[in-house]
């Protein structure tokens, strides 16, 4: 068998190969897999973490997709609408905070008065947020679910045109069986396997930066179907991944099934997204929210096993309990600017910074554009620092350290 320091220097995979990278367990190993892919991001990324604001805007939902705590056929849940005046608000406070980036997501609904309402929502944050600081104004992310290709272009076009838009579809998994068990029976024509591919296609098509993603650890969902996953993301030429552990929710269908322990769990979805760093390389990766539910600091070990984008909530507070996907969301108090206050610190305690003021695009949109791309990424000086020594970062939370050889002991010991 390939050692796996000899195997973690490899540019490409097999599919055995990916499947034991997923698989692994003892913390050593696991300790290797992370330090290859947060050194293969700082090296092809860079050091920046970038911000999507999230706008949680709806959880009225067409859909009853079995996993989900907003489901359509949820009785206990309150549903909300925010106006429009408080979305664009709310993009508009992400701007004046120095994020980049927003992200409206709700439930699914294709009927015309919604298509029309996010028209206008996207047209009003482009042109509320132009700035100095941000004088091609914000970057939008759509998560919205499958539209027609009319509908995409209708919204990418409310942009102005401008390359700024980006849209996460996740398939959720590329396992036909398992994806008809998510979303069966009576809906199977609104959520067919088909279907949602084929949305993939039109959001290409309509010029969006595409992300997808999917659960891992579902009910049933074995290493060989996540490793298929990632091939499915590297043949649809994904720009961009949002993944995220399945956990179970008390709205949703599937309590019956169970869930993976939290231990497990956390360190299966660790080691997914840092093989998806080291497979699709120049991609945007998303340290989900749903891993802080897990571990206190799930989503700063989601830095450290290789992603460069958090997405902190800024939905006004009095709505957030109402958009529960999963059971333990957190954040579900929290201001906006608690989230904020606290999230740079964590950022930088993970030997990573903040990118303020920028959209942050994939590396690989751009590059599949042929649009211009930095020669190299812009590193920190204590990045180069790091980097000059091969010095690895902590894992738990702290202040970020300035000591070099300080921070090689920390990371061995902790990794134990
Ligand atoms: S996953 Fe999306 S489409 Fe499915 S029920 Fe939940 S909000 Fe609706």
């Amino acid at each position: 068998m390939t050692p796996l320091a000899v195997l973690l220097r490899q540019e490409a995979f097999a599919d055995a190969d990916i499947i034991r990278l997923l698989g692994l367990t003892d913390p050593s190993d696991c300790e290797r897999l992370r330090r290859a892919a947060y050194d293969l991001t700082t090296g092809i990324i860079g050091d920046k973490v970038h911000y999507r604001g999230i706008v949680e805007f709806s959880n009225r939902c067409t859909l009853n997709c079995r996993y989900c705590g907003i489901r359509r056929d949820n009785p206990t849940l309150d549903r909300y609408q925010l106006s429009m005046a408080e979305i664009v608000e709310s993009a508009v406070w992400a701007a004046e905070n120095r994020y980049g980036s927003v992200c409206l997501q709700a439930g699914e609904r294709r009927d015309w008065p919604f298509i029309d309402f996010v028209t206008e929502c996207i047209r009003l944050i482009r042109a509320r947020i132009v700035s100095a600081t941000q004088p091609d104004g914000a970057s939008i992310t759509l998560s919205l679910g499958e539209q027609t290709l009319d509908t995409y272009r209708r919204w990418r076009e409310a942009a102005g045109g401008a390359d700024c838009m980006r849209y996460l579809l996740r398939m959720e998994t590329s396992n036909p069986a398992l994806f008809a068990h998510l979303h069966p029976g009576g809906f199977a024509h609104e959520k067919g396997y088909a279907a949602r591919i084929q949305a993939l296609e039109n959001l290409r098509t309509a010029g969006f930066q595409v992300g997808t993603g999917g659960m891992i650890g579902l009910p049933g969902q074995t290493l060989a179907d996540l490793c298929a996953d990632l091939r499915f993301y590297q043949r649809i030429d994904a720009d961009m991944l949002g993944m995220g552990p399945y956990i179970l929710s008390q709205g949703a269908d599937m309590g019956a099934e169970g869930m993976m322990e939290p231990a497990p769990l956390l360190q299966r979805a660790l080691n997914m997204l840092a093989v998806a760093r080291l497979v699709l390389r120049d991609v945007n990766i998303a340290a989900a929210t749903a891993l802080q539910a897990l571990a206190a600091d799930g989503r700063e070990r989601g830095i450290a096993y290789g992603c460069n984008i958090v997405m902190p909530n800024i939905t006004p507070r009095a709505v957030r309990k109402a958009y529960q996907l999963y059971d333990n969301k957190p954040c579900i108090d929290d201001q906006p600017t608690d989230c904020s206050a606290c999230l740079e610190g964590r950022i930088r305690s993970m030997g990573r910074r903040v990118g303020w003021d920028e959209w942050g695009c994939s590396r690989h949109f751009r590059r599949r554009l042929g649009l211009a791309l930095p020669d190299r990424p812009s590193l920190s000086a204590e990045t180069q620092a790091a980097k000059s020594v091969h010095v690895g970062i902590p894992l738990r939370r702290g202040p970020a350290r300035t000591d070099p050889a300080a921070d090689l002991t920390s990371a061995t010991d902790r990794s134990r």
